[in-house]
């Protein structure tokens, strides 16, 4: 039985990971439900699932499910409120796994708590991964916890990878190329002179996939693929060089691991993220996950492309900042969160969010950040000159 604590349980990963469980009760014990303000959501999940805790991030919203739970006759569940409850319920000595599924910078510190207490981790908060890099992986080295892979992507190139994934480097594997796959989101195909008109909704209305609003706009701008090969750079321990992204706008394909010998082998699957969960939640072994099976004979097509930097200028930019190393990916990534909130605002154009974040990488100098007071520096510089950044552009329409 393993005791699990999710970060992020309302969400489009929390929601999923939810599903999974439900159908191995036998297997998975819900310790902790977190989010940040989701009242409704977090109270249906503890009525069915009957954590020990849920946990808001917002004290106000945590006052009102208190009040609420406390209504209901014999209910286990204790409310705590507060970044610094999370934190708590992630590192709990009774949790055997966390699944990292807030969204943005906000699940570092609850996603390092896990790390420092050796926790297997789930991660699909890549932004985490992203600006924390070295000092996030130090912690899980140093703490002996274990990273598990959510992202489809990464999970597909983890078991594409051999046993002896981790006790050698992938060169001496035989791997030669990582291949990260993007479907190319909602404007793959959409005239480039209409791209400066589009909206939140239409950002949001992804071909492929139904996810949360952050990670659906930087599907749309590619940011998500350069979030990603920063990842997979991290997780895999390669050089920027031997990871690329490719436009498959099927999204059956997840993933590819190109080998010495010639051999390519890929992890399909019908695009759904209980596949990747079901499958980091009971790694070596093999559980249902509710997502329906792959019909090959159903004249499935599977398409590749080379992306479009044109198109997708936020690919380079993340090539960029993966190459500089040291803050440089924790400014991108600052940048990108700003970008996205005000798009999702409507206080900036689609096609000015990669304008701010090229900004913000020129305006903010990268260093090697040492601690996590540092990177938290760098992260509060890069947000500001990011805002302002947006409230120039704004200015201009
Ligand atoms: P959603 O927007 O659907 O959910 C975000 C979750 O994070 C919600 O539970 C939200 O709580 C919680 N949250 C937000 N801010 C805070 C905060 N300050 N403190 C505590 N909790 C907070 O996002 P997704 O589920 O789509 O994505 C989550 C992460 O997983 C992202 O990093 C994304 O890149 C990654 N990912 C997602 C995939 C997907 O299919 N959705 C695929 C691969 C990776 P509330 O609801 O209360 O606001």
């Amino acid at each position: 039985m393993q005791r699990i604590t999710i970060l992020g349980a309302t969400g489009s990963i929390g929601v999923n990971t939810l599903d999974v469980i439900a159908r191995h009760p036998e297997r998975f014990e819900v310790f902790a439900l977190a989010a940040n303000r989701d009242i409704d959501r977090l109270f249906e999940q503890c009525q069915r699932f009957k954590p020990r805790y849920a946990v808001l991030a917002d004290a106000q919203a945590a006052a009102t499910l208190r009040a609420r739970m406390g209504e209901l006759a014999g209910c286990p569940t204790q409310v705590l409120a507060g970044a610094q409850a999370l934190i708590e319920v992630a590192g709990a000595s009774e949790v055997d796994c966390v699944v990292a599924g807030i969204v943005g910078s906000a699940g570092l510190l609850p996603t390092l708590a896990a790390a420092r207490g050796g926790k297997r981790i789930l991660l699909a908060n890549k932004e985490a991964l992203v600006m924390a890099g070295a000092l996030f992986l130090a912690e899980v080295k140093r703490n002996g916890a274990t990273l598990v892979p959510v992202d489809s992507e990464h999970n597909a190139v983890y078991q594409c990878l051999p046993p002896q994934f981790g006790q050698r480097p992938l060169a001496e594997l035989g791997v030669r190329r990582i291949l990260l796959t993007a479907s190319g989101g909602p404007f793959r195909c959409r005239p480039l002179e209409e791209l400066h008109s589009v909206t939140p909704a239409q950002a949001c209305a992804h071909p492929n996939w139904v996810m949360g609003r952050k990670i659906s706009v930087d599907s749309a701008t590619l940011m998500n693929k350069g979030l990603e090969l920063i990842e997979a750079c991290l997780l895999f321990d390669v050089e920027a060089d031997r990871v690329e992204a490719v436009i498959h706008p099927q999204s059956i394909v997840h993933a590819l691991v190109e080998y010495m010998d010639g051999s390519l082998l890929a992890q399909l699957g019908n695009p759904d993220m209980r596949t990747p969960l079901a499958h980091a939640l009971a790694t070596p072994e093999r559980i249902v996950s509710g997502t329906r099976p792959l019909d090959l004979l159903s004249a499935l097509r599977l398409e590749f492309e080379a992306p479009d930097h044109r198109r997708f200028p936020c690919l380079n930019l993340a090539y960029k900042a993966m190459q500089a190393g040291g803050s440089a990916p924790a400014i991108l990534n600052a940048a990108n969160e700003v970008a996205v909130g005000a798009f999702l605002q409507e206080r900036l154009r689609f096609t000015d969010i990669p304008v701010v974040i090229e900004h913000t990488l020129e305006a903010v100098t990268a260093g090697v950040a040492a601690d996590l007071d540092q990177l938290l520096a760098v992260d509060r510089d890069a947000r500001r000159v990011a805002e302002r950044a947006v409230a120039d552009r704004a200015g201009r329409r």
